[in-house]
């Protein structure tokens, strides 16, 4: 029996988890469970799925949560209880979103666990650091964004750089607005933004897919997870996402992962490595499918890609300014506070406020968060001055 801890049990993610703990439950058993708002769902899971630790993120909810759940079930708060709930199980989902996620990626390899890794952004913000945790004996990290879970497969999931392999190429859906100007893009809506036509998943990725930031971030975290230079990262657009992303080798061969769109594939990878689940998830029927197809992104329309490529080639500290900044421009446009066309131009101005930043220990990562987000707000400030 493998144990897993969930945190962020209450999202899309931490949702499809559970499925693939219902689906074979001989197998897996649920250690921690973990919410920041949704904590009415959080105690339906555990009154279900009857973990050890449940962790809120608000200290006002922990009296409410104790008192709903039978004995037995501790209940903790913020990144204390993420730490000692990444330090228990054999295996942690790491199914937070942005940033608040760092503590559970190097808690748990730290411990010299195993991280199934959704949450991208702490990979990219903190890498040296993620890097250096990784190498604790008996931890690993397997990827469970799509894309990265399908890289990992054709690798022959191997880790580091492989001089036998050409190039990565990421696939990406080309998202909700895909094949669009940027004149018929004005004005766009939250809702719109959220229309999102292969995957459902939640609000921050859905706008980050729609903006293309998201591939920019998955460029960041394939050359964090497989060491492969950012000139052999490629990325195409794939609307039908059947294949999930493919290698190219020196000969000529590419091997691809296909499968239908669908997170419990990946989710269930990465809880059942080196061993595969036996329920099918996202099982291909090829004469169904419809036809295939790849076209190049549109890189002057969506300008994050090339942002995210940017920072990532500067290294240090950029990608963590480069997420940060997307991190709150999402949530201003979000809450409506700000046009969609506006999140890539707060994400380069903010960036053109950086200075070279080494990043080796966590202090420093979280300080080049804050800077990034203070930078980001001013600059939101400023075109908020220049609206009025
Ligand atoms: P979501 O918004 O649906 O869920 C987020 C979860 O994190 C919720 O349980 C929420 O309560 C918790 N959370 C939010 N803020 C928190 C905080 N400050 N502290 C602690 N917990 C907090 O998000 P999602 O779509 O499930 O995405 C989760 C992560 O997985 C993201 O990093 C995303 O990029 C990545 N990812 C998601 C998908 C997908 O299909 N949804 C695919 C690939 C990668
Ligand atoms: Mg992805």
């Amino acid at each position: 029996m493998t144990s897993v801890s969930i945190l962020g049990s209450t999202g899309s993610i931490g949702l499809q988890t559970l499925e693939v703990i219902d689906a074979e439950p001989e197998r897996f058993s649920v250690a921690a469970l973990s919410a920041a708002s949704s904590v009415d769902a959080l105690i339906a899971q555990a009154k279900k799925y009857r973990p050890q630790l449940v962790i809120v993120a608000d200290p006002r909810d922990v009296a409410r949560v104790q008192e709903a759940l039978p004995g037995g079930c501790e209940v903790a708060c913020g990144v204390d209880g993420l730490v000692a709930a990444s330090e228990m199980a054999d295996v942690t989902v790491n199914a937070i979103v942005g940033f608040a996620g760092l503590p559970v990626t190097i808690a748990t390899l730290k411990a010299g666990k195993r991280l199934a890794l959704a949450n991208k952004e702490s990979l990219i913000t903190a890498a040296p650091v993620v890097e250096r945790v990784r190498r604790t004996e008996g931890a690993s990290l397997i990827p469970v964004d799509s894309e990265h879970c399908a890289i990992f497969q054709c690798l022959g999931a191997s880790h580091g750089a492989n001089p036998q392999v050409a190039r990565l190429v990421l696939t990406a859906s080309g998202g909700p607005f895909r094949g669009r100007d940027a004149a018929s893009l004005e004005g766009v809506t939250v809702q719109d933004a959220l229309q999102h036509p292969t995957w459902s998943m939640g609000p921050k990725i859905t706008v980050d897919s729609s903006t293309l930031m998201n591939k920019g971030l998955e460029v960041i975290e394939a050359h964090a997870l497989f060491g492969t230079p950012y000139d052999q990262i490629d990325v195409v657009v794939h609307p039908q996402s059947i294949v999930h992303s493919m290698v190219e080798y020196t000969d000529g061969t590419t091997i691809a992962q296909l499968s239908l769109p669908d997170m419990r594939l990946p989710i269930g990878y990465a809880l059942s490595y080196p061993d595969r689940l036996e329920t099918p998830f996202g099982g291909l029927d090829l004469l169904a499918s419809s036809t295939l197809t790849f076209e190049p992104p549109d890189r002057s329309t969506f300008r994050c890609l090339d942002l995210a490529y940017a920072a990532g080639r500067t290294g240090g500290a950029a990608p963590a300014w480069l997420s940060a900044a997307n991190e709150v421009a999402v949530e201003e446009f979000l809450a409506g506070d700000l046009e969609w066309a506006q999140i890539s131009e707060i994400v380069s101005r903010t960036l053109e406020l950086y200075v070279e930043d080494p990043l080796d220990n966590v202090e420093a990562v979280i300080e080049a968060d804050a800077h990034s987000r203070s930078a980001a707000r001013s600059v939101v400030a400023g075109i908020r001055r220049s609206n009025e």
